[in-house]
């Protein structure tokens, strides 16, 4: 492989590949259905098919398969192969146009929180023109909707797909509004920057908590951490340099564009960013990057692990959502412009942003919420479960003149007249950015930090796309009926800063104060746990919303709910069961092992020295056996712990039991046993240590 513009792509079927392959045509009534939403009509489906079979053979693929997001987070697939008996007793290979539109998967393995009993089992994918089809190994992989028969989605898609589609239709009647008529349409771009750990496979094969769970579940703090900041943009070490390597050339046959790599915070921690796209788009590619990133790892003897919290003490992995608003025509509608219109446009989608993020808060945190991502909020370096935005000062004294129709300062003491006068220019500050925001405006988008490095970003793009559209719905609504644009557009915006400034701070929101402040002083929403949260995504308020703009069905809403309950129990259980094999099969016998030799070892010094004081070996062999005790019993407690939460049927009652009584043994146990590591002789412990996996790849 020599120039990377040589092979970028060269696995999809994109563009390029569709202007080489099809006729001019169907080349046009495709390109009609992808940008316009246009039915495609059969006779052009079929043709599409057979162009996209030939490429794809011609590629080496035998197999195609639709490729979704069902509600389990990651991506499905089932293959076919292309292969059609020909009646001389060969094969040809065949692929028609109503292959390539809709496949009928068996629904009934994949969770559909209940609207399984509602409606039919089975279900079916529908192609996602916007998307393109790629080919993995030997598979040609047709990003696709998945959809029961009776239209409920049951995927991540679907709604990613109607909730950009609410934002297009209500900021197409504000910028009809502010005289915009060459835009056809908006869409929501997307940059998420992805966070990983990589260790050796070796090591990862020792530990059973890593193998079941993707997180280690006991551990004592190594002697080092992230104290020295020294990993941080630190040199890339070879073995790990030449994963990204590979990684990058993977992602770009697959055209994703991977920009930038760096190490992060904490030791064998790293960061991927792509360059943004469509959010679709981006979401397809977010995806693929994460099966990637993993399948590259094995390659290289690694393990990518993608957990929020993999490792206790030191920072979790997050995805930075890097989100903006865009117009067809290339004007991106989160960056201030040249003119007062262009600028009042630009503060009022501002706004709709604090509008929306005040308003919708808990729906955010619902978005990123997993049992996974619940120890990483809070924690080290995370952002809070307390949603705020950051401003920056620029644009806070900006939004205070407004507010309060007091002189802008840099506007050379001037009352500012929204649609009146110039904003003044305030340059993209990247000075005083502030990393420690869930939810920072960085120039001309929102990064919205919550995210978990598991998470599917369809989930928060949805819930904020959604939260978006209802607030420009409301502005296009009210200025629509205006007898007076200009004043009416100054009133709106000083309004939505009087009602939503709560929702803005610009300090430290690592800081506990900041927390008390939010929920005590500001009446913010702050659910710290899943269980905490989920529920609330049934607030009257949201699915008023959510219904209202097509996002969701009000069953589609619950079934969601319940599978995200459900998996944080069902994850939660499976850590617990994990802890309770490995406290009984091998750290119990690993510590009792060493105490018991250090015990024979005591007996031997005392029969040829009798009179010997032998004092350590007296101390450490009580202490090991007290925490001996203390590890059986910790486990005992969490099993039957884990026991009483089977009696419950309702899965809001069940994840809100686990969460108040599972957890904390789960921390008891891991306190006593990771006290007994720190004492325990390096050869007796069963697995690997903290230090060995943080510290293991060169
Ligand atoms: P950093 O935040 O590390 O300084 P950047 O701001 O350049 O880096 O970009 C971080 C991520 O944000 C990248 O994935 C980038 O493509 C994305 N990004 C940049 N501009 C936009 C935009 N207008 N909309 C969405 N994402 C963007
Ligand atoms: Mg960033």
């Amino acid at each position: 492989m020599s120039c990377v513009s040589d092979y970028f792509g060269c696995l999809v079927f994109d563009d390029r590949m569709m202007k080489a392959n099809l006729s001019a045509d169907v080349y046009q009534s495709l390109r009609k259905t992808i940008d316009q939403g246009a039915k495609l009509d059969p006779g052009v489906a079929n043709a599409v098919a057979s162009a996209m079979k030939d490429w794809a053979v011609a590629h080496g693929a035998t197999h195609y398969t639709h490729w979704f997001q069902p509600l389990t987070g990651i991506t499905a697939e089932k293959h076919d192969s292309f292969i059609s008996p020909a009646p001389d007793g060969g094969v040809i290979m065949d692929f028609s146009g109503k292959e390539l539109i809709k496949g009928e998967p068996d629904a009934s393995s994949f969770p559909s929180g209940g609207l399984r009993a509602t409606f039919e089992a089975r279900g079916y994918t529908a192609w996602d023109p916007t998307s393109y089809a790629f080919i993995k190994g030997t598979t040609l992989c047709i990003p696709t909707a998945f959809c029961s028969y009776g239209g409920e989605a049951l995927d991540k898609k679907t709604p990613l797909l109607r909730s950009m589609e609410a934002l297009n239709r209500q900021a197409m009647r504000i910028l009809k509004l502010f005289g915009n008529e060459d835009v056809k349409c908006v869409r929501t771009s997307v940059g998420p920057e992805q966070e990983y750990f990589l260790i050796t496979r070796e090591l990862y094969e020792q530990r059973k908590d890593l193998i079941y769970t993707g997180r280690t579940l006991f551990g004592a703090k190594p002697p080092k951490g992230q104290e020295m900041d020294d990993h941080y943009f630190g040199v890339i070490k070879p073995r790990v340099a030449a994963y990204m390597a590979d990684l990058n050339q993977e992602l770009w046959k697959l055209g994703i564009l991977a920009k930038t790599e760096h190490n992060e915070v904490a030791p064998a921690q790293h960061e991927l960013a792509p360059i943004y796209t469509t959010t679709n788009i981006a979401t397809d590619h977010n995806q693929l990057t994460m099966e990637i990133m993993q399948k590259v790892a094995a390659k290289h003897g690694l393990v990518c692990l993608l957990h929020e919290k993999p490792f206790a003490g030191v920072n979790g992995s997050g995805k930075h959502n890097n989100w903006s608003i865009a117009t067809d025509t290339g004007v991106n509608l989160l960056s201030p412009g040249e003119t007062p219109y262009e600028n009042a446009q630009f503060l009022l989608f501002l706004c709709a942003v604090i509008k929306a993020v005040d308003d919708y808060q808990d729906l955010l945190r619902i978005a990123v919420a997993t049992a996974g991502n619940d120890h990483r909020l809070g924690a080290n370096e995370a952002p809070p479960a307390v949603v705020s935005i950051f401003l920056g000062d620029e644009l806070q004294g900006i939004l205070d003149a407004i507010e309060n129709d007091t002189p802008y300062e840099a506007a050379r003491k001037k009352t500012m007249k929204l649609g009146v006068d110039v904003l003044p220019r305030f340059p993209r500050d990247t000075t005083d950015r502030n990393r420690t925001s869930p939810f920072a405006f960085t120039g001309n988008k929102f990064e919205f930090r919550m995210l978990g490095s598991s998470n599917s970003i369809a989930c928060a793009n949805i819930m904020l796309n959604a939260a978006v559209a209802e607030s420009l719905k409301i502005y296009a609504d009210r200025l629509e009926n205006a007898e007076n644009f200009e004043s009416k557009l100054h009133e709106m915006i000083q309004k939505t800063i009087k009602d939503h400034k709560r929702i803005i701070f610009n300090g430290n929101g690592y800081d506990d104060a900041w927390i008390k402040e939010a929920t005590q002083v500001r009446g913010l929403c702050n659910y710290p746990t899943t269980p905490d949260c989920i529920p609330h995504c049934l607030d009257e308020k949201n699915v008023r919303m959510l219904t209202e703009h097509k996002v969701f069905t009000l069953p589609e809403l619950k079934s969601r709910c319940e599978i995200q309950l459900e998996n944080y129990s069902k994850t939660v259980i499976i850590e617990a069961n994990t802890m309770i094999d490995m406290a009984r099969k091998q750290i119990l016998p690993a510590v009792q092992g060493y105490t018991g030799d250090l015990a024979g070892k005591l007996a031997a010094k005392k029969a040829v020295a009798p009179q010997a004081a032998c004092g350590y070996e007296t101390k450490l062999i009580g202490k090991l056996s007290e925490l001996t005790d203390a590890i059986a019993a910790a486990t005992d407690d969490l099993e039957a712990a884990v026991q009483a939460v089977k009696a419950y049927e309702d899965v809001e009652k069940e994840s809100a039991a686990i969460r108040d009584t599972v957890i904390g043994k789960m921390n008891a146990l891991r306190a006593a046993a990771d006290e007994a590591e720190t004492l325990t002789a390096e050869s007796y412990w069963p697995f690997p240590t903290y230090g060995q996996l943080l510290f293991g790849v060169h």
